[in-house]
């Protein structure tokens, strides 16, 4: 087996990207929470991702990570590398009614550039924090609206460096699911609106930030909703029925705003926030029998 010290060497050769030992990852996330990663690389472009891949042992582990909006970094880290696409995957492209977009463009910058262009149907997609990568893997919605309504194709590549392309058929996408065959990364995504007047689109994008404003704790150090609607339910209702709204664990609280969603009301540690939402699951659990499940991703070891 090849010793870290010496991958990294090997990597650090090429890399052009951010490419980092034991780095703060939770620090990164929305919750502002959780451990480090053995290595972190933000690939400066497609071919520095590929020869990443191609130096990284193809056995080790390997996470890709978007905004972190809907994650909680565990406190004992994430073993392996993370890459974590951002910026240098953010170009939109616009062609009639079509919008390409890469990995890490903000969803919140495609909506942005589908009202700019006249095209409806994607607005949802401004109040969702996070990338596109994000969006298409949790299959990302609000409002009645989901990515699986607009998304025609996803780019993405494997281990191998090689490129594949996924219609949403491919890709099993059902309420905040996507099946992703393992070690996917994706890279970019093209999506489908109709024609609109762009002022039209553009007053919906207000009213989606106003109602957010109201019902959100948006300026919360948060992860959107923590548990999935179950059939027939809303979670907040169920969390609210059990006495949840408001309730603490360490510095992790259910917002009093919105009781779906966690906040880290400063010094949470991960396994407050897990170990909140945990207790909100066994009371809904032992009250109507209904079993939540997590929306939000739990990522990497327990400290
Ligand atoms: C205030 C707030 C409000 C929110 N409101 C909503 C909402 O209304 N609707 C909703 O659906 N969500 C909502 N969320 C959750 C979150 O914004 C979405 O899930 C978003 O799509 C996450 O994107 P991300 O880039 O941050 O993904 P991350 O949290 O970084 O990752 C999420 C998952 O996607 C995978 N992933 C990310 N990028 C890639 C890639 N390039 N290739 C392969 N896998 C990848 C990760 O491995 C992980 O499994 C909210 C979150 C917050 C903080």
């Amino acid at each position: 087996m090849p010793d870290s010290a010496k991958i990294f060497r090997e990597l650090i050769k090429t890399a052009r990207g951010r490419l980092m030992q034991k780095a703060a990852l939770g620090s990164e996330s929305w919750f502002r929470c959780g451990g480090r990663c053995g290595l972190l690389f933000q690939p400066a472009d497609l071919k520095d991702l590929k020869d990443f891949l191609a130096v990284y042992p193809k056995d080790w582990p390997l996470m890709v990570l978007g905004g972190m909006a809907n994650t909680i970094i565990r406190d004992g880290g994430v073993r392996g590398a993370v890459i974590r696409m951002g910026k240098n995957f953010s170009d939109i492209k616009v062609e009639g009614t079509k919008i390409t977009a890469g990995a890490g463009a903000l969803n919140g910058s495609v909506a942005a550039a589908a009202a700019k262009a006249g095209i409806g149907g994607l607005e949802f997609l401004s109040g969702i924090p996070g990338t596109v990568g994000g969006a298409v893997c949790m299959n990302a919605g609000a409002y009645g609206s989901e990515v699986k309504d607009v998304l025609l194709e996803t780019t993405a590549i494997n281990r191998e460096g090689e490129k594949r392309y996924l219609k949403p058929d491919n890709l099993q996408m059902s309420y905040r699911s996507t099946v992703l065959p393992e070690d996917y990364i994706l890279i970019e995504a093209e999506f489908e609106g109709q024609e609109e007047d762009p002022e039209i689109v553009r007053e919906r994008l207000k009213d989606i930030k106003v109602k957010r404003q109201e019902t959100q704790p948006i300026t919360e150090k948060t992860g959107g909703s923590t548990f999935a609607n179950p059939e027939g339910h809303k979670a907040w209702e169920l969390i609210d029925k059990v006495g949840g709204r408001g309730l603490k664990v360490g510095g992790a609280q259910m917002s009093e705003k919105h009781c779906n969603f966690m906040i880290n009301t400063g010094g949470a540690t991960a396994s407050d926030l897990e170990a909140l939402g945990e207790e909100v699951r066994r009371r809904v659990r032992e009250e109507t029998g209904i079993e939540l499940q997590w929306e939000i991703k739990r990522i990497g070891e327990k400290a």
